[in-house]
């Protein structure tokens, strides 16, 4: 019965190398009592392996060079997007881990596993790096999650915000405007982030931020194609990454919330500070549940796509 089920384990790792999913974690719970039954099923989190194992071995050994690998090209993988050159994707982890799950330090052998699963997944080779084609990749499956109706917003669909909820609250009630589900859906997710302590957002009795707190609070909401012209009049050098001709802002279903740093500043520097905010970390965590998508470019730029 030993043998068998050594035997058994052993098949399992080797299925678990195929497919890229050993999980370093689960060694430390090894010695723990386990039916034959339960070994049964593939189940890569509760999977039972020995260190001493020579498959578990070279799966451990070839994720943790793969991690190694992450930690450089987290800074230095040269690519491209929206006609500019980027270095690195460091400012992309939390999405990247948001993608992944369970969350992992870049360089770590359980982040090399957790991509190569992905990998897997997506039907590319399992190498657990992260290089172009991932990421290039990772970004496609992003930029398909986000606003596929880019109808022009009718007037009658808008609602006319309280300045109070604006990073700036000298903004003029025409640029306030924002798709009313869309509104609806903001104030439940900032009642959400209000209530959530670790935040520690400054709020008034009735619920909603108060006057002194930036984060959360919208940058711009509905732009009218008059005001995008006007915009990009102003900054010539955006590119197709910076403001776009044809903008998710014209529904109104595309918030721009104050995430941290400079509001709305491409600069690496900048997204930098952005993308370490606990605002942006828990917008990344939690969006989603209430409709909200990012775009991954740019830290403050969420759409509800519900
Ligand atoms: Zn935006």
């Amino acid at each position: 019965m030993k043998h068998f089920r050594v035997h058994i384990a052993l098949v399992f790792v080797a299925l678990a190398v195929l497919l890229g999913v050993v999980s370093f974690e689960t060694r430390s719970s090894r010695g723990q009592s386990q039916s034959p039954k339960a070994d049964s099923h593939v189940k890569p989190t509760v999977l039972k392996t020995d260190p001493r194992d020579a498959l578990a071995e070279k799966a451990s050994s070839i994720f943790a060079a793969a991690g190694e690998r992450n930690a450089a090209l987290q800074n230095e993988l040269v690519w491209t997007f929206g006609g500019k050159q980027q270095r690195g994707w460091y400012l992309y982890d939390a999405l990247i881990n948001q993608s992944l799950n369970p969350q992992n330090e870049a360089s770590s052998g359980g982040f090399a596993a957790a991509l190569a699963s992905w990998q897997k997944k997506v039907g590319l080779n399992p190498s657990g790096v992260l290089d172009e084609e991932s990421l290039n990749r990772m970004i496609s499956e992003w930029q398909k999650n986000r606003l596929k109706d880019r109808n022009y917003a009718q007037s009658d669909q808008l609602v006319t915000a309280p300045a109070a909820d604006f990073y700036d609250p000298e903004r003029v009630a025409e640029l306030r405007q924002v798709e009313r589900e869309t509104y609806a859906a903001y104030k439940r997710m900032l009642a959400a982030a209000i209530a959530d302590r670790s935040l520690n957002l400054a709020h008034t009795p009735e619920g909603g931020l108060a006057p002194t707190e930036k984060y959360f609070k919208i940058v711009s909401a509905f732009r009218s194609r008059e005001y995008q012209d006007q915009l990009r009049r102003q900054s010539p050098n955006a590119g197709s990454a910076g403001l776009a001709v044809n903008s998710p802002h014209f529904t109104g279903r595309a918030l721009d919330f104050y995430v941290g740093g400079d509001p709305v500043d491409t600069k690496d520097s900048n997204r930098a500070i952005q993308v370490k905010t606990a605002v942006y970390q828990w917008l990344v965590r939690n969006a989603e549940r209430f409709g909200f998508r990012p775009y991954f470019y740019e830290p403050w730029h969420w759409e509800y796509v519900k």
